[in-house]
């Protein structure tokens, strides 16, 4: 019996794990895409297949599976048409493999009848803990009904249900903490993932994903490709720390940000690239509406009412370096080059101004 019960336990963290495995960068819940959705329920399935062929011998004639789990985890994460097609892979499973007859009839009716009632309990149970604690109450229910009608002896009857409430209350609160435990981690992962791609104060795309986002423009380069890149600085922004602070001037930072989201287009990619420098590389801007886009981001910086954290208002200027391929630039590599270039003219010229060389025609 222990045999089975350890094969039966590492059988369910195996494919629980490889599902997260193969889930973790995809949000799992009941609007979830039907595709995704199938493709939960179609592996709890297997699972459910998996713990049927593998039943615990209790002891003669009591026989304990776990196949109703497979079917609780697909109503908890993807809700009633999952649940559904669970019980039906499982049920269906059951009358093939185990042939047509009473007892596998009503097994397979059984396990249907737990897919419908976990789907719905889960449809209409907001918490997590709520659902998964009324779907073991219903599956033991249930399950007891079926054994009511499948077993005669009174002894081997009660044995069973005892035996199978035992067994299922602790399966279904170690799976709990487990599946609990698998969310926590997919959570943090993707968090991570997300932050490791992001500047923390503006939640613009740090200089990292800059130039992962540049490689990428750079590999499907095309004939008809038009590049533009603004490098975007602050003047003299060393003052506003010296003036008001360390915190006003990481409030200016986080504002700046919200200006250039505000007069960027959706495609545009911006980016913090570091201190008070800032980009944005377009790939769909129209040569002759660059610079009418950078005059537009500068006029806009020079107009806004900056407040400082006592409410205390300020103004600031930035200065702007544009480098297009393939008019100011040929060589797409260099365009990063001659961007910081151009904005070291637009500091030189005097500050608060757009800089970019004359394209050769
Ligand atoms: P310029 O017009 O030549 O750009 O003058 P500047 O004073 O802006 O000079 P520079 O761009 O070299 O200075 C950048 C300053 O930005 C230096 C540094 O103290 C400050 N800084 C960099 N990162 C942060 C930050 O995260 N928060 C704050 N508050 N300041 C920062
Ligand atoms: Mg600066």
């Amino acid at each position: 019996m222990l045999k089975d019960l350890f094969y039966n336990v590492t059988t369910i963290i195996a494919v629980i794990s490889i599902g997260n495995q193969i889930l973790i960068n995809e949000e799992i819940t009941p609007s979830s895409p039907l595709k995704l959705r199938l493709f939960f329920s179609s592996m709890a399935g297997v699972l459910g297949i998996l713990l049927m062929v593998n039943r615990v011998q209790v002891m003669s004639g009591v026989i304990l599976d776990f196949q109703n789990i497979a079917i609780m985890l697909s109503a908890t994460y993807c809700g009633f048409v999952a649940a559904f097609m669970t019980g039906l892979i499982i049920g269906v499973f059951q009358l093939v493999y185990v042939g047509l007859n009473y007892s596998s009839v009503i097994t397979a009716i059984t396990v249907i009848l737990t897919g419908i009632g976990c789907g719905l309990i889960a449809k209409y149970t907001a918490s997590k803990l709520k659902t998964w604690v009324l779907m073991s109450i219903y599956v033991a229910i249930i399950l007891s009904l079926s054994y009511v009608v499948l077993i005669e002896n009174q002894w081997i009857l009660l044995e069973t249900i005892t035996t199978y409430g035992i067994g299922t209350a602790v399966a279904s609160t170690l799976l709990y903490l487990f599946i609990r435990h698998l969310d926590l981690s997919r959570f943090l992962y993707r968090k991570y993932q997300a932050d490791s791609i992001r500047d923390h104060r503006t939640g613009l795309n740090n200089v990292r994903q800059f130039d992962s986002e540049l490689n990428k423009i750079m590999n499907q380069l095309t004939d008809r490709s038009i590049i533009t890149l603004l490098f975007i600085d602050i003047d003299f922004f060393k003052k506003i720390n010296d003036n008001y602070g360390h915190q006003n001037g990481d409030k200016v930072l986080e504002d700046l940000g919200k200006i250039l989201l505000s007069s960027c287009s959706y495609s545009d990619i911006l980016s913090r690239n570091g201190g008070d420098e800032f980009s944005v590389l377009m790939t769909d801007c129209p040569r002759d509406k660059v610079l009418e886009v950078a005059e537009r981001i500068r006029s806009g910086v020079q107009e806004h009412k900056f407040y400082l954290i006592n409410g205390q208002i300020i103004t600031i200027t930035v200065s702007i370096g544009v480098a297009i391929y393939p008019d100011t630039v040929q060589d797409i590599n260099k365009i990063v080059e001659q961007a910081d270039w151009a904005l070291y003219e637009a500091k030189q010229a005097g500050r608060n101004r757009v800089f970019m060389e004359v394209p050769a025609l």
